[in-house]
């Protein structure tokens, strides 16, 4: 089997809630996704998605996505998109870097693999555990009160797990975390997510002066050294996210006793065959993990399902339905939430059917 054509289709996805804010004054409204279709000369079609959280979130941004897919289009001609390990050391042999470039090609490299041997992305990626994954509810960043308000309704749709969007001022953090963990039932988990947005010093005192709340600490600081300082000076569960993106940092992180769970983003670290391989190494490390990416719609999480069921559940903390985020559906058969969980389709491949009326004409087209 062989790759023939690769296609790109740039999808906006307008947020629900009207805007998502995080650390730093950071926000988005509409979503800017790319949506990539690999065809093979048998027939077989696969889709895969790539949605960075605006350009100032990882070194990623939407724009870079098509214009990395037209460098590295021309190399996957030719190219058996079912030897998936081979294809990505091709892919890096051809583009070096920009791992978030390649996460869409390798989706959907997947989920035509899947499609190949009738087996869902799941089984492929180590097996099903379980029938559903649970899910967090992020909350933007607001007021406390704001935010502390957005608990009840987001319970009633069957979340309990939450993540704070902090980050911002230390002071008004406090009273975040303050705000919405009195909001909290028991068998909740409360996350506080600072996303890079705390200078040392303020994401001890942050720490400190919740000593006594039930919270996840999560990337407080830029770089790893920063977040190292804190997490050996605070006594809350901690979570690494944008620091960990390859497995370099993976095994220094484990040998430094760095954190508790780890936020692993299929584009982040490349695509599914990359995060399976930092996903099997966290089960026999033993660390948790949140498994997600940085956004997208229904291509997006249904790759999300299908990684999240194939991990082991006393390992998987928690994961994202970002589809239920979003106004616009992109594919037929993406997993829907249900009472805070989803599950992964039981069809071969992802299983979803894209609505390719949504998409518009490709903005990259290969040959
Ligand atoms: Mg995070």
């Amino acid at each position: 089997m062989k790759i023939s054509r690769v296609l790109a289709y740039r999808v906006e996805l307008p947020l629900r809630e009207g805007s998502y804010k995080w650390s730093g004054g950071k926000s988005v409204t509409v979503f800017d996704s790319t949506v990539v279709r690999i065809e093979t000369d048998v027939g077989l079609v696969g889709h895969g998605e790539v949605c960075p959280l605006g350009p100032f979130y990882l070194p990623a941004y939407a724009e870079g996505v098509r214009t990395g897919l037209r460098e590295l289009g021309p190399h996957l001609i030719g190219e058996d998109p079912r030897q998936l390990v081979k294809l990505n050391r091709h892919m890096d042999a051809a583009l070096k870097g920009h791992l978030y470039v390649k996460s869409g090609v390798d989706i959907a490299c997947w989920d035509i693999l899947g499609q190949a041997s009738g087996l869902p992305v799941c089984e492929l990626l180590g097996g099903r555990y379980g029938d559903k994954v649970q899910l967090y509810r992020a909350i933007s960043q607001e007021s406390p009160d704001e935010m502390a308000a957005k608990v009840a309704g987001y319970r009633a749709e069957g979340y309990r797990r939450f993540q704070l969007k902090v980050g911002g001022d230390p002071d008004v953090d406090i009273e975040r975390i303050r705000a919405v963990a009195a909001k909290l039932q028991t068998g909740d988990r409360l996350v506080a997510d600072a996303n890079t947005g705390w200078v040392q010093h303020e994401a001890i005192r942050v720490a400190k002066a919740v000593k006594d709340v039930d919270v996840y600490i999560e990337q407080p600081c830029l770089t790893y050294e920063e977040c190292l300082a804190v997490r050996r000076q605070i006594p809350h569960p901690f979570v690494l996210d944008e620091n960990i993106d390859d497995l370099g940092i993976l095994l220094r992180a484990k040998a430094d006793l760095a954190m508790d769970v780890v936020n692993l983003k299929i584009s982040k670290l490349g695509g599914l065959t990359k995060t399976k391989q930092a996903r099997d190494l966290c089960v026999s490390m033993g660390i948790a993990m949140t498994l997600e990416d940085s956004w997208g719609g229904d291509i997006a999480t249904a790759a999300i399902a299908h990684l999240a069921q194939s991990t082991p559940a006393e390992f998987l903390f928690t994961t994202t339905d970002f589809n239920s985020y979003v106004t616009v559906s992109t594919a037929e058969g993406a997993p829907q939430r249900l009472h805070g969980h989803m599950g992964a389709s039981t069809k071969p491949g992802l299983g979803i059917t894209p609505k390719t009326d949504v998409f518009g004409p490709p903005v990259l087209s290969l040959p």
